[in-house]
């Protein structure tokens, strides 16, 4: 379609939009305030729909939290010995592999077995 077509048509719609406006001013009052009202039950049950499933997927989610910290802190009696040891692993691991018999380091520990196989075998 020709742009000026189309803002012919645009500008048609406007004159008329604001020709019936006017003319239909007390009208478009009305329906406004008729729309308040519906409007405002619509918005309103949305809010209170969003919020209370919020809530209740927060409420659940508490207490998810709480038994998981539970289950945390019993699993924190029982393997902190475990802990320790994958920390110590865990620290040892990103600072390489060393070899013992030559100081040499290396990314991976199948790296320095292998070199150990190959140099102190
Ligand atoms: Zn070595």
């Amino acid at each position: 379609m020709n742009p000026a077509l189309k803002i012919l048509i645009g500008a048609v719609m406007v004159i008329v939009g604001v020709f019936s406006s006017v003319t239909y001013f007390e009208q478009l009052v009305n329906l406004v305030q008729a729309g308040i009202g519906p409007l405002l039950v619509l918005v309103g049950a949305f809010v209170v729909w969003l919020e209370s499933d919020e809530w209740k997927m927060r409420k659940e989610k508490d207490s998810r939290e709480g038994l998981q910290q539970q289950f945390q802190t019993e699993e924190d009696t029982s393997s902190s010995v475990e802990q320790t040891q994958e920390q110590v692993k865990e620290a040892v691991e990103q600072e390489g592999h060393t070899c013992e018999e030559c100081g040499r380091t290396f990314d991976t520990s199948r790296g320095l077995s292998i070199h150990k196989a190959q140099k102190h075998d």
